[in-house]
């Protein structure tokens, strides 16, 4: 059995729903797919979204301000990080996030915007005791000098830096989740750290519906499609799948603390 830790359900059902609204969400978990966890980008989707996804019990919730909230005008920090907080507290979450630094553009805001907004859910998940899902696109040491700061735990998903950066995360005791971005060719880099890192410290992982693992590239993505990325690290590793996700569902208990 296989599990997601990062879909943005919200998104993959506004692509294959069309008109008809979605009542079971079944359909989802096909192809031996056990659990998701489904990522809010803020509070306010979360509210929007929990009560259709609530319906399934295989669904677990994670929810945090992405990091463009930080580029959005009058953005009053401190009144938004109380409805986080009040929308942590009164639904049961097994993360805080998706939260971090994104330098990929301009569009993320500027590098000190983001980081205040990240360090003040970091807090916040140190106060409410959750584990953080962090979301870091070419911010590796900004990201995390910043989680030095905190004693929260992590869980740095999509995966996109190399050995050096794994061995750090990795000291902290911290999680490295792999998306479908490890399956593609030119990801010599993460293939690498895929080579070393102990198993108890890997969760995997689809981003649905964004990065579609190899050989579905072209589809858009959905949960069920992570165990294109399992069977990839299997192969590498030269372990059988089975116990590989014998190991993951373990991983992923004590990561989210289930
Ligand atoms: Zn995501």
């Amino acid at each position: 059995m296989f599990i997601d830790t990062h879909a943005h359900l919200d998104y993959v059902l506004q692509n294959v729903q069309e008109d008809q609204t979605i009542t079971d969400l079944d359909f989802l978990f096909t192809d031996q797919l056990e659990s998701i966890v489904h990522i809010s980008l803020n509070p306010d989707r979360f509210l929007r979204d929990y009560p259709i996804l609530s319906k399934h019990k295989n669904i677990y919730f994670a929810t945090g301000f992405y990091p463009n909230n930080a580029n959005i005008p009058n953005f009053n920090e401190d009144q938004k990080i109380e409805e986080l907080k009040k929308v942590l507290t009164d639904y049961k979450h097994v993360a805080l996030g998706e939260i971090g630094i994104d330098f990929k553009d301009d569009s993320y805001g500027t590098p000190m915007a983001q980081q205040s907004l990240f360090e003040k859910q970091l807090a916040l998940a140190e106060e409410l005791n959750l584990p953080v899902v962090i979301h870091s696109r070419m911010s590796f040491n900004e990201c995390y000098h910043s989680l030095s700061k905190y004693k929260t735990s992590a869980i740095l998903h999509c995966f996109s830096y190399g050995i050096k950066e794994a061995e750090l995360i990795l000291n902290r005791g911290d999680y490295i989740s792999f998306a479908g971005l490890l399956t593609y060719k030119k990801s010599l880099e993460i293939q690498e750290v895929a080579q070393m890192i102990p198993l108890d410290r890997i969760l995997f992982e689809t981003d649905s519906p964004y990065l579609s693992p190899v050989p579905l590239r072209h589809k858009s993505n959905l949960p069920s499609y992570v165990q294109h990325t399992y069977q990839f690290f299997a192969k590498l590793r030269n372990i059988p799948v089975e116990e590989l996700s014998l190991i993951v569902k373990d991983n992923f208990q004590k990561a989210f603390k289930i």
